[in-house]
């Protein structure tokens, strides 16, 4: 697709207006009409927008039925020709786009690309706008998925984790309060269920359930590592090389840590699986698909960094997560992780972040991506070339992963965990 920034014009441009303006991160003009052909709600702060009853739903949602893929977005478009937004990308445009961004997890870079473009759709549905069921070929993503999985989630169905994905532990969750509430379990929500939804409609107050709820299930492992299962995703692979410099290639150098890193993990007892093969590099979907195949515990996925600015420097972990909520265990994993490596290397902390990436949120356990240090970097690149400098950084990631199945009672300082002695415990 082609990318869209400040200073550009067209069409295209009027659609991202519209969407922002409907989704409350730019104020609504008395001219501009909603896609849906009612009113564009009041401008709202981006953090509320998402608080406040949906509008109410389009005539008969479940018409829509068949007549569709979910893939498709709905009908109509943005701002229809009647009346059509300024199709001019300019500052006010750009800050609203910066804003979304923020909101959402993405890079903040004010540019329309594919991850942007992609949440904008999704934010675009709200609960009742489709109707929502399982689809292997065409899973129906969007905010209204994330909605449905939120009031599941807080009358304490099991949905996993609320990632805006209908996936089958949703079908099962949407059936489980179907049964629940005497309607037919087809799995399916479409006008009955949510009506039911809406009447029972709870809010959890206090503390925050998904840490509540992930923590329990770790503490359900006991003190013993055997049987957990870490799957390792090298970053690149086969013709990617990803991030090559001084004579410095990312795929090999990760390709190396990978290898190390099997091998203590194996050493202390847990189970470990690399997720490709070194001559392949499959997408972020796939490896996702491999790693929830694998029913693994956790998935850490290593990269180095590349920057056009040789100042550029430092190391940063990312989880799953953005303003609606996060892996509570990956923002944990990760925060341990980059604390073992700080501690353990003279890399400059870059700290950990919450992503959307594809990776982090479509793999069933907490995901946690590394990147490594910057190969465009003297300091980093000379760290990174060093064999001395991987083993330091397997024997980090052996202490995190240690650290995150072990109860705290367990726990020792920062960077002095002794890991021969913990390998093994039954
Ligand atoms: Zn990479």
């Amino acid at each position: 697709m082609k990318l869209l920034r400040l200073g550009d014009q067209g069409s295209a441009v009027a659609e991202v207006r519209a969407a922002l303006t409907y989704l409350g991160f730019l104020p609504a003009t008395p001219r501009q009409s909603g896609e849906r052909g009612e009113a564009a709600p009041p401008a709202a702060p981006p953090g509320e927008s998402k608080g406040a009853e949906p509008p109410p739903p389009a005539a008969e949602p479940a018409a829509a039925e068949g007549a569709r893929s979910p893939a498709v977005g709905p009908a109509g478009g943005a701002g229809g020709a009647a009346a059509a937004p300024p199709d001019r990308f300019d500052r006010d445009l750009d800050n609203a786009l910066r804003a979304f961004q923020q909101s959402r997890g993405l890079s903040v870079d004010g540019i329309l690309g594919p991850d942007t473009a992609r949440a904008l759709e999704e934010a675009r549905h709200n609960l009742g706008d489709r109707l929502l069921y399982f689809s292997a070929a065409h899973p129906f993503v969007g905010d209204d998925v994330a909605a449905l999985q939120e009031r599941l989630f807080n009358m304490g169905f099991d949905i996993g984790r609320t990632d805006g994905i209908f996936g089958p532990r949703t079908e099962s969750a949407v059936r489980d309060f179907q049964r629940n509430r005497g309607l037919d379990p087809d799995g399916r929500c479409g006008p009955r269920t949510l009506r039911e939804l809406k009447r029972l409609r709870r809010t959890v107050t206090g503390g925050r359930p998904d840490v509540l709820r992930e923590s329990v299930r770790l503490l359900a492992r006991g003190t013993s590592l055997l049987g957990v299962v870490v799957a390792l995703d090298p970053g690149h692979g086969g013709d990617d090389l990803g991030i090559v410099s001084g004579g410095l290639c990312e795929r090999d150098l990760m390709a190396d840590l990978a290898a190390r890193l099997t091998t203590r993990l194996l050493d202390s007892g847990l189970e470990s699986h690399l997720i490709h093969g070194p001559d392949e590099s499959p997408s972020e979907e796939d490896r996702a698909a491999r790693a929830n195949e694998l029913e693994a515990d956790l998935l850490i996925s290593l990269h180095a960094e590349g920057s056009t600015s040789r100042h550029a420097q430092g190391v940063s972990a990312y989880y799953y997560g953005n303003a609606r909520g996060s892996s509570a265990v990956g923002e944990r994993f990760a925060q341990l992780v980059q604390r073992e490596i700080v501690s353990r290397t003279d890399m400059l902390d870059c700290r950990t972040h919450p992503k959307v990436w594809d990776l982090l949120r479509r793999t069933r356990m907490p995901t946690v991506r590394l990147d490594l240090g910057y190969l465009t970097n003297d300091h980093d690149a000379r760290a990174l070339g060093s064999t001395d400098f991987r083993a330091a950084v397997a024997e980090a990631v052996l202490a995190a992963t240690q650290r995150l199945f072990l109860p705290p009672e367990m726990d020792a300082p920062t960077g002095q965990l002794h890991v021969p002695r913990l390998a093994g415990r039954a």
